[in-house]
């Protein structure tokens, strides 16, 4: 298997005053690709550590992948550093320096005459076209004898450079470096996805397919975050069909075992699966949010289309809105509390009545860090799901030790998941 290393430049990034999303970006990406990563460091605006980190990981990796540096400034360093790496001169390129000028006509800036640096490329490299800003990245190719002057083993390495700015760099890598990487491998096409679950933790999922996480074609991978797992399948193949081909197998083992734990492949989310259900079953879902305060809603609506099935979407934080707009008797606030089974079901019932939908969805919980007590402690979450003539409910008990945010987004999915189980049943 080719293996790739990361190397994040920029001082900002060693003083901890920006977190190397980069990184976990391409960590991604690779892993995805089925390219080992094995190593990633970070070095600051500094020549000598910049050559050093370049060179050790092209020592042992196949392809090395800079993020930062590529900039116009005097602490700009990446390219600079790996023409010198390598003893090969700078040409200026005239296409990517008209680029340049063009990026600053269209923003109505004047160039400054430092960004005549940007458009500097080591003779031998290719240019990594950068759409969205002023500076492209390279690809270069260094070949056997070119390595071998340099003491570094290997047949061939490639070197791929980013800049910082996170939203130039994945469009770069979508545009051009993600397809020259499956190319670059013996001609082989890599053909991936991902299996998104909920409902079960990565421990036990990686239990459950710990015989496929060895395999070499296709690669089986476990991810997970915030509650979801997800398994990503990779294989590889002459063509993509092939590739699929080769997946195909693993993939069906995987859904037929983890059943409706599965709720959906690659860019599909919870939102996106319950609104397709609910668009299908032309059923319609009004939602009572306590300690999500509107997060599901913001979720379910982030979906474009889905004005077609949310009827109203409340947040009815306290509890005087929970007994005027949703109708729940004041004596369970007294008996029970907000935070209770009999309030979530209260609240569902009420919004179904309220909105007239096909289901009404509450949740009510202890978001924390604040506001636990024994009986009740920080991530003990209500949810409630009631049709005209049906009603059902679960609860939550989250580890009290996650944040406000984390708590919120696991009871948000928690409640979706719901929806989703509720309407597989009826399909
Ligand atoms: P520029 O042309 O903008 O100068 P550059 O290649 O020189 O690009 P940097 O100056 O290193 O890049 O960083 C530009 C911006 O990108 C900075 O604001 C920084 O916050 C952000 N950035 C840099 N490296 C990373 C990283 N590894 N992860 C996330 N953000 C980053
Ligand atoms: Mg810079």
């Amino acid at each position: 298997m080719p293996s790739a290393e990361i190397l994040s430049i920029g001082t900002e990034l060693l003083l901890g005053h920006v977190l190397d999303t980069n990184s976990q970006f391409l960590a991604r990406e690779l892993a995805g690709l089925g390219i080992d990563c094995f190593f990633r460091s970070t070095v600051g605006d500094n020549k000598v550590r910049i050559k050093d980190a370049a060179l050790a990981a092209l020592s042992r990796a196949d392809i090395l992948i800079t993020s930062g540096g590529l900039g116009p400034t005097a602490d700009d360093l990446t390219t600079e550093c790996l023409a010198e790496l390598f003893e090969a001169p700078l040409d200026f390129d005239e296409t990517v320096f008209a680029k340049i000028e063009k990026f600053f006509i269209a923003s109505r800036f004047p160039m400054p005459e430092s960004n005549r640096k940007q458009a500097l490329r080591p003779r031998g490299a290719d240019i990594l076209p950068n759409n969205n800003g002023t500076a492209p990245g390279i690809i270069w190719q260094l070949d056997e004898s070119t390595l071998s002057k340099f003491a570094i083993p290997g047949k061939g390495k490639v070197i791929l450079t980013f800049p910082g700015v996170p939203q130039e760099l994945y469009a770069m890598w979508n545009e051009t470096a993600k397809p020259f990487l499956q190319n670059y491998f013996s001609g082989k096409k890599i053909w991936s996805c991902q299996l998104k679950h909920f409902g079960i933790g990565e421990s036990a999922l990686a239990q459950k397919y710990a015989h496929l996480l060895d395999l070499a074609n296709p690669t089986v991978a476990p991810y997970a975050g915030f509650g979801e797992c997800r398994l990503t399948v990779t294989a590889k193949g002459a063509t993509e069909e092939e590739a699929k081909t080769i997946a195909k197998p693993v993939i069906d083992e995987i859904l037929q075992t983890s059943a409706d734990h599965c709720y959906g492949f690659d860019d599909e989310t919870l939102e996106s699966v319950v609104g397709k259900l609910l668009l299908a079953q032309k059923k319609t879902l009004a939602v009572a949010e306590s300690c999500t305060g509107g997060l599901v809603s913001q979720r379910l609506t982030d979906i474009s289309g889905s004005s077609a099935y949310i009827k109203l979407n409340l947040i009815t934080y306290s509890n005087e809105a929970k007994m005027d707009m949703l109708q729940v008797p004041e004596s369970i606030l007294v008996e029970h509390g907000a935070v209770s089974a009999q309030c979530a079901e209260a609240m569902a019932k009420g919004i179904l009545k309220l909105a007239k939908s096909d289901i009404g969805l509450s949740i009510t919980g202890v978001a924390g860090p604040d506001g636990g007590t024994e009986e009740k402690p920080v991530g003990l979450v209500y949810i409630g799901l009631a049709t005209r003539n049906a009603y059902r409910d679960s609860h939550l008990n989250l580890p009290s030790h996650l944040s406000r945010a984390n708590i919120r987004q696991r009871a948000a999915s928690a409640a979706l998941n719901m929806v989703r189980l509720f309407l597989l049943e009826n399909t």
